[in-house]
């Protein structure tokens, strides 16, 4: 049975994410049990016209699940995992991340997106299209969703397998009873999270991952999940000397290029390593950059892995005193604590400061990479305000968090940010790797595809949620469809 909550203090929980936007509001949250309570309370919505908003774990940091007016459907009771076999897993979409990764490992596999966020649900994970430091070696949640069950505005229920639903030669797609063109723009050539995936012949399925809530609803996924890996070796290297860190991130993916089997290589700069050692008093006093990178040990290697990190660190200008290593699972659980510790720093930071931040999620062509730090760089030492970079090197994508202090450094960060959008458009890259466009980045995703490209996601959603209820103001403004 559908549950409604209408008090307003019972609900407001649901009216924020991890973005820090504020001013949500709703009439009321329902929660329901099954998928005919879902049907036939978006059948009911759509007949009235009545704005749903579809709420996960709420760690969404761009306002995605914040909700301006209308319902909230929220997937609280969708909490089960249905089955867990050799291979795979389905799952309601309110099951949290962690507890897959738990089932997972209790048949000795495991579920390869590693998003930070433990406490994010799949629902969430799918709808945003998340991926985490192992993206590197496996790519984004995309690439693990083998099946879906999606409820469409007007109740329809659909069952997608991957494989089964693929766009014509003409761009024609069947949406279960509908159909619709894809979009006709050009996705960059790098990870991405920005707008909804269009490719020539694509998969029905790749349409509702990462439409953040503005297509349909999901119930259910069918997750592939690997067997489990061998031991791993992860390390965090402090440098003293930044380039010879980016010196060692590039001599790292020479040697993943080559097969040496790397999960991960992520990159913290001083300044987050100076908000870091507030909590970690152990980081080397001299550091001026870290290097975080995972290896799986297969057997091959078991005896000689050590003693040629040893070397390459050495030659790297690393000695031992300045890493820190993990080989078991008491000590990968520690660098995961020490790295998932920096972006709750800095939201508190941000929180003790009043002052919103902004964090940037582009990514760029690996041989725009170095254009892209330099410009960072040259524009925010320039205007001497507080910020960090920190994130996923491996694939070019750094998250640049800029810490104002004050309204008038808060407005020039601001227009920072577009000119570090527009700057990441022009070399090819993407507007959001993970994140999503949410509330927040509007302006940014019509840099990336220009107004035409807007148009043809406002298209896409009029075809499939003609009375434009579900995720209104998500990916673009909703006075585009009306
Ligand atoms: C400390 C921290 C670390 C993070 N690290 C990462 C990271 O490493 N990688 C990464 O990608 N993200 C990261 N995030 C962001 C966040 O965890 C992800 O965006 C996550 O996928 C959101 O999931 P959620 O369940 O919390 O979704 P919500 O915040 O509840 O919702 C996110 C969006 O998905 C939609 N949605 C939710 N459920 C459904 C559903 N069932 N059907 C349709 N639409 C739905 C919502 O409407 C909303 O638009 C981090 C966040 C925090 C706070």
């Amino acid at each position: 049975m559908l549950i409604r909550k209408t008090d307003t203090e019972m609900i407001r929980g649901y009216f924020e994410d991890s973005s820090g936007l504020s001013g949500g509001f709703a009439e009321e949250v329902v929660l329901p049990e099954n998928e005919k309570d879902v049907s036939e309370f978006l059948e009911e919505a759509s007949a009235k016209g009545n704005f749903v908003t579809v709420s996960g774990g709420g760690t969404g940091v761009t306002g995605g699940r914040v909700p301006f007016g209308g319902s909230v459907l929220a997937a609280d009771r969708f909490n089960k995992i249905i089955d867990c076999f050799e291979g795979g897993i389905i799952v309601q979409a309110g099951v949290p991340l962690d507890e897959i990764h738990r089932a997972a490992d209790s048949i000795g596999y495991f579920y390869p997106p590693d998003a930070t966020e433990q406490t994010a649900w799949i629902g969430g994970n799918i709808a945003t299209n998340a991926s985490g430091a192992r993206s590197f070696k496996y790519g984004s949640t995309r690439n693990y969703v083998k099946g879906l069950k999606v409820a469409l505005s007007n109740g329809e229920i659909l069952d997608i397998c991957r494989n089964t639903v693929k766009a014509s030669n003409r761009g024609l797609l069947s949406v279960g009873k509908k159909k619709t063109a894809i979009p006709n723009y050009e996705m960059p050539g790098v990870k991405n999270a920005a707008g909804y995936f269009s490719k020539p012949g694509m998969d029905l399925i790749d349409l509702f991952i990462g439409s953040e809530g503005t297509l349909g609803v999901i119930l259910e996924a069918e997750l592939e999940l690997q067997k489990k890996i061998g031991p791993l070796f992860g390390c965090f290297a402090f440098f003293e000397d930044e380039n010879r860190a980016f010196d060692f991130v590039a001599e790292l993916k020479k040697r993943a290029s080559r097969g040496f089997d790397l999960l991960a290589i992520e990159y913290f700069d001083r300044h987050s390593l100076a908000l870091l050692s507030k909590k970690y008093p152990n980081i080397p006093k001299s550091s001026t950059g870290m290097v975080f990178f995972e290896q799986e040990i297969s057997p091959k290697i078991e005896d000689s892995y050590l003693e040629a990190w040893a070397e390459i660190l050495d030659s790297s200008g690393v000695g031992e005193s300045n890493t820190w290593m993990a080989d078991d699972a008491k000590k990968f659980q520690e660098l995961k604590d020490f790295r998932h510790s920096l972006p709750e720093l800095v939201n508190e930071t941000v929180k003790s400061r009043g002052i919103p931040k902004i964090g940037t999620d582009m990514a760029v062509p690996a041989e725009n990479f170095d254009t892209m730090l330099r410009y960072y760089r040259e524009h925010l030492e320039q205007q001497q305000i507080d910020h960090l970079f920190f994130g996923h090197i491996g694939e070019n994508h750094l998250h640049v968090n800029v810490l104002p202090r004050n309204a008038e450094e808060a407005k020039t960060t601001k227009e920072l940010y577009l000119k570090f959008v527009k700057m990441a458009v022009s070399l090819g890259g993407t507007v959001s790797a993970e994140h999503g466009i949410g509330k927040l980045k509007h302006d940014f995703l019509k840099e990336m595809y220009g107004n035409d490209g807007i148009m043809e996601m406002a298209r896409v959603k009029k075809e499939l949620d003609p009375a434009c209820i579900l995720g209104l103001g998500n990916i673009f403004p909703k006075e585009l469809l009306f």
